[in-house]
């Protein structure tokens, strides 16, 4: 049971990306994390990531391991893809070499990598690069990701549109019924916000059968030090302080010093989600042409993400 592995209060959570839609790059990210020990893997809503996923513990003899879709409301930045104004690019690759997904090569965007987080948008010259938003109603994804046999689904809630979060939090409610995840960034709405739509979320759920994401700066994860994960162990703190019935996770500039830095600040979570961190440190052996039939890649890949997964799990 997913609770089970909640109430060890020692998960890791893998973050393959709530954007990611590339099946292959999914599958070689939860096989090398499920072989490092990760039981705990967060997904895009679309079933063939989701299948993709499953082939990959099959693959990996992985049994007691648990999947989440992440689902998100309008202006949820994981639905944004990078596009570039070729009219305006000088064709000078800041963009493709700052990208931690490897999602811009030659200058084109590959959409199914791409996880919105910006960096591009950020360094280019010739503001070359906008967003195009590839948001879906729930109620259209919602249906055939339950059917593909998902054990958690995560909203992520951004903006101040309450109405809208509760709507779409009630329609979930009325369609799953597993553990439910609420990823949560302070963003513009300020702590108290925070904690009055959480309490009132909550109001329609059993306790402890949900998970409180405290999502410090959403996509800035990257770099292995404190101060990229401060926002998280900040966040997590707020959610901690207000004593709701749900387990606490953190996430949004997680990296190997998120574990250490919580506990310093006694923070009493029980698990960490890992994304941009995770996948940045394995890209280059994810996109190996002979990942599946050299075994040095996978070893390599293994040895990388030891030292990460140890920080949080032990
Ligand atoms: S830098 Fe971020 S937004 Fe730009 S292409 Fe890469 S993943 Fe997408
Ligand atoms: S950073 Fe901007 S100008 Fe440079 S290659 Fe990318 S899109 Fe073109």
């Amino acid at each position: 049971m997913i609770q089970d592995l909640l109430k060890s209060k020692n998960v890791f959570k893998l973050i393959c990306g709530a954007g990611k839609e590339d099946c292959e790059e999914v599958k070689r990210l939860v096989y090398l994390y499920s072989l490092c020990g990760v039981k705990f893997f967060d997904l895009c809503a679309n079933s063939d990531v989701i299948l993709a996923a499953k082939s990959a513990l099959n693959l990996a003899e992985v049994k007691d391991a648990y999947l989440c879709a992440s689902l998100g409301i309008k202006n949820d930045p994981h639905s944004n893809k990078a596009v570039i104004d070729y009219d305006k690019c000088i064709n000078c690759a800041s963009c493709e070499s700052v990208c931690q997904e490897n999602a811009i090569k030659y200058v084109k965007v590959k959409s199914q990598k791409c996880v919105g987080c910006g960096r591009c948008l950020q360094v280019c010259p010739k503001q070359a690069i906008s967003f195009r938003s590839e948001y879906k109603e729930i109620e259209q994804i919602l249906p055939p990701v339950v059917a593909s046999g998902i054990d958690c689904l995560e909203f992520h809630i951004i903006g101040q549109d309450e109405e809208e979060i509760l709507s779409k939090w009630n329609y979930i409610n009325a369609n799953f019924d597993g553990i439910l995840s609420i990823c949560i960034s302070r963003g513009k709405i300020g702590d108290e916000s925070v904690i009055g739509i959480l309490t009132k979320m909550l109001k329609i759920r059993k306790p402890y059968t949900t998970i409180i994401q405290a999502d410090g700066f959403p996509l800035s994860g990257g770099k292995d030090d404190f101060k990229t994960t401060l926002q998280a162990v900040a966040m997590a703190e707020i959610i901690q302080n207000a004593k709701l019935p749900a387990y606490l996770l953190l996430s949004g500039g997680t990296n190997s010093k998120t574990a250490q830095l919580a506990k310093l600040c006694g923070i009493d979570y029980d698990g960490i989600s890992v994304g941009s961190y995770a996948r940045k440190i394995v890209r280059d052996l994810i996109c190996r042409p002979d990942f599946w039939t050299n075994q040095n890649v996978i070893d390599s890949a293994i040895s990388i993400i030891t030292p990460l997964v140890k920080s949080v799990l032990e």
